[in-house]
This record gives structure tokens, C-alpha cells and sequence, in this order.
């Protein structure tokens, strides 16, 4: 160990992830409909936070918000740019918990991972900034600057806590410096070909919409079918849609992500990664043929989900419905949306209704000292990891920040492969107890480093 060196956690792996198998133990399943939530769960996570990490609870202000979100406040030196921590407390339900090699809510250790719902997404992180908290806590550490830690409730839901939190920041004049949330990891085999671990720090997400379309029609009895009926007016709509994608295009920061991941690969991988780190349609069209997943980085996509028709056998629909998801790419707007897919299904007697619609979110300054200090705690936590900018795909509690913060980045210092980040919301979620370690030291750093 040298003087530069200078993190030591005061507790092994395995005491962190003791730790988080006790919160994986609570069922804070989140539900559309709150009434259905296990209330009694959600209240024990909280109690827990309070018992596993004593001495950061005992020294922070702590405010409940939405129904058991909590937005705790550590004073420090100065309030001039505070800083977010963020993780949310729920997760998503289990479909099958006979699939699970390990019962999902026992938080089973084993073999150096502990795995279970939420050890990724989100408790393995949230678990990780409270230990390096509590153990600055321990040692009578004040930062530098104001922290906000904020834990969710109902991210998985796109519940309203997140919007109530930034409230109460916003009425008290509060404009984070920076804020973290989830969403970027250290990625392994992030890029076909791409040997080197990749640290994705999301600097905005994608829009969502949830778009009806309905079509009408007479009906009738199905012995003598018109030719063209509301079923078919709305089966045109999804393969006009289908055959007429959005336009792909490169970000300027999905070019700056394939430069440095370019730069950093060698051989045929690194020259055609350099090649597709251009602006524009093409490059964009190009890397769009390659996967459903290098094609949602460059367009807005639309998934046909719900289906309604009819409802008897031999009955004609008089109205047929398609819900179409719309995850909107950072060049476009809810309206230039909506507008692309009036256009594209060029049916006047088509109904478009927007049930659900956010912007995506606007774009977190990649030169920064908010991301450089990212970056630099990513080397003292993952030092063979390259840090790059991205777009994220998903959505997060930290999109309602941005209305208080320029700076928001989506970054949870844990490395996992590609079957991990399937098990994200899927079957056996686990992380490396190494992992966990490694997280509060990014962590620690980072405070410390204010
Ligand atoms: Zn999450």
C-alpha cells in the first residue's frame, strides 16, 4: 500500500454484503396501484437503514417524502454545491421464484456473490454509498460540501416520489452541483470485440411515451368480414411503422463513447469503432443494422405492446387499439414524436392518444470537473476500467433532477457482464461481493474528494 492509496475499508466483503442480504430480506416490491405494496416491508427497510448504518443516520437530518422515500442531509462544511447521492429502496416483482437458483429475498452468500431482487438494481449501490458514508461517519468526517442522499420508493414504477424530492430541494433554494443515480456500471463485454471493462456514465436518457392508436369501425358478425376492417387499419399502422424506423443518428456523445473506446481497442474492433465515431445518418444507419440494442442507442424505438380487438370469437371489432412504447432518442421531442409517427402511419381515421409522455432528458456536460471527478474515482475503484460518456436507454429517478441540476449522472461503481445486466429485472440478479467493496471506495473517494 502507498500514501496514495488511501482507502482501506474498516469491514471485509462479506460484512457489506451481510449488510445487503438483510435489505434484500425485505420484499419492497413496488406496484402501479401503492394500496397493493406490503407497506410493513417498505417501513423495515427503512428501520434497517437506520440499524445497519447508525452512525451516518444518527449524524444526518432526515425527511420522509413520498410515502417511505427518504432524503437525508449531511451538513457540511459549506452549503455551496451539494451534492445527490441517489439509489432507490423498491424493486421490481419476481415472476417466477422457482427459477432462481437461490431464493430471490433470503440474500444468499455464496462462493464470493450474494445474489437475490435488487442486489444490482438497486440495493447493492444504495447499500454501497450508506457504508462508505458510515464509516466516514465513524471517524467524525465532516465533507466539504452539503450531501443529499436520496432513496426512492417507486422508481420501478416511475412513481412520484422522486418529483417530491426535488420539490423539497427546490423550495429551499437548494441547486445540486452534481447529482449520481444508477444507471451506468462498469460494463463487461459491453461491445462485441471490446476486451476492456467499460465504465458507462450516463449523461441523459431517452423520452418515454405511451402512445394509443385506435381505429373504428361498424362491426358485425364475422360470417361476412368487410376487407378492411379496424383490425386491419391498425395491423397497416404497426408494419408501416415497422418498415419507416426513426432516423438513426450518432450523438455527438455516442461519438465521443465509440473515439474513446476506439482508441482503446486494439485491431479491427478499435478501426471499426473509430469508423462509427462520426456524426450523422450514416454511421448511425450502420451501427442500427447490427442489434436491437446498438440500434436503440442511435434511434428512437417503437414496441407495439398491448393488442386490442374484439372480444368474442366470432365478432367483429368495432374498435381496435394498439399501445405502442416510444423510447424517445435525445435529437427528438414528445411533439417532433408524435408528429414522426402521424406521419409515418399516414391515417387519417387512426386516433393518436398520448397516455404517458416525459422529454428525454437534456445532456450532462461530459467536460466537466463533476464528470472528471467521476472519472478519477473510477481509477481508484476500477482502475482497468475506461471511463466514457453515454446516452442511456432506460429511465431513472434522476431524469426529474435535471429540473434543479445541471450536472446528473447515471453511474453505480459495479462491475457486471452481460448475463448480470440480463438478470437485471430477470431471473438469479447477483453481484460479486468483491464488487461491493470496491463500490464504497468509489464512494468514499468521491466524498472525500469534494
Ligand atoms: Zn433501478
Amino acid at each position: 500500500m502507498t500514501a496514495t492509496s488511501s482507502f482501506a475499508s474498516q469491514v471485509s466483503p462479506i460484512q457489506i454484503a451481510e449488510k445487503l442480504a438483510q435489505l434484500i430480506q425485505c420484499r419492497t416490491v413496488s406496484h402501479p396501484d401503492r394500496d397493493e405494496e406490503d407497506r410493513a416491508e417498505f417501513t423495515r427497510h427503512v428501520e434497517l437503514l437506520n440499524q445497519l448504518f447508525p452512525a451516518i443516520a444518527d449524524v444526518v437530518e432526515q425527511h420522509t417524502v413520498g410515502i417511505t422515500g427518504q432524503l437525508w442531509h449531511w451538513k457540511g462544511q459549506s452549503d455551496a454545491k451539494p451534492l445527490v447521492l441517489m439509489a432507490h429502496q423498491d424493486v421490481v416483482p419476481v415472476e417466477s421464484e422457482a427459477d432462481w437458483e437461490f431464493a430471490p429475498f433470503e440474500g444468499i452468500i455464496a462462493n464470493g456473490w450474494i445474489h437475490g431482487r435488487g442486489v444490482l438494481d438497486d440495493k447493492g449501490d444504495l447499500t454501497c454509498i450508506l457504508q462508505a458514508a458510515e464509516e466516514l461517519a465513524q471517524i467524525d468526517f465532516t465533507p466539504r460540501q452539503d450531501v443529499y442522499f436520496f432513496f426512492g420508493d417507486c422508481e420501478e414504477i416511475a412513481g412520484p416520489t422522486a418529483t417530491e424530492a426535488v420539490e423539497f430541494l427546490r423550495n429551499r433554494g437548494i441547486t445540486p452541483w452534481m447529482v449520481i443515480d444508477e444507471g451506468g456500471a462498469i460494463a463487461h463485454e459491453a461491445f462485441p470485440g471490446v476486451k476492456i471493462p467499460v465504465g458507462v456514465i450516463g449523461v441523459s436518457e431517452k423520452g418515454i411515451m405511451d402512445l394509443l392508436l385506435e381505429a373504428q369501425d361498424s362491426g358485425g358478425h364475422a360470417s361476412a368480414p368487410p376487407n378492411f376492417g379496424a383490425v386491419q387499419r391498425i395491423a397497416r399502422a404497426i408494419t408501416r411503422l415497422q418498415r419507416k424506423p426513426f432516423p438513426a443518428i450518432i450523438h455527438p456523445v455516442t461519438e465521443a463513447m465509440f473515439k474513446r473506446l476506439g482508441e482503446n481497442t486494439p485491431g479491427v474492433t478499435g478501426t471499426v469503432l473509430k469508423t462509427i465515431a462520426r456524426p450523422g445518418r450514416l454511421p448511425g444507419e450502420l451501427l442500427a443494422r447490427v442489434g436491437a440494442e446498438p440500434a436503440a442507442m442511435v434511434r428512437t424505438t417503437v414496441a407495439a405492446t398491448e393488442l386490442e380487438g374484439s372480444d368474442g370469437t366470432n365478432v367483429l371489432a368495432r374498435r381496435a387499439a394498439v399501445t405502442l412504447n416510444i423510447r424517445i432518442s435525445v435529437t427528438e421531442s414528445v411533439a417532433s414524436t408524435v408528429e414522426g409517427i402521424r406521419k409515418r402511419i399516414s391515417d387519417p381515421q387512426i386516433k393518436h392518444t398520448v397516455l404517458t409522455a416525459s422529454e428525454p432528458s437534456p445532456i450532462s456536460p461530459v467536460d466537466s470537473d463533476q464528470f472528471a471527478l467521476i472519472e478519477s474515482c473510477m481509477k481508484d475503484s476500477h482502475p482497468e476500467a475506461l471511463p466514457v460518456p453515454y446516452l442511456m436507454m432506460a429511465a431513472t429517478d434522476s431524469r426529474f433532477f435535471t429540473g434543479i441540476s445541471e450536472h446528473v449522472y447515471r453511474f453505480a461503481p459495479l462491475a457486471m457482464d452481460k448475463q448480470q445486466r440480463g438478470a437485471i429485472h430477470g431471473t438469479n440478479e447477483s453481484v460479486a461481493i468483491e464488487e461491493l467493496a470496491k463500490g464504497v471506495q468509489f464512494y468514499s473517494k468521491l466524498l472525500k474528494a469534494l
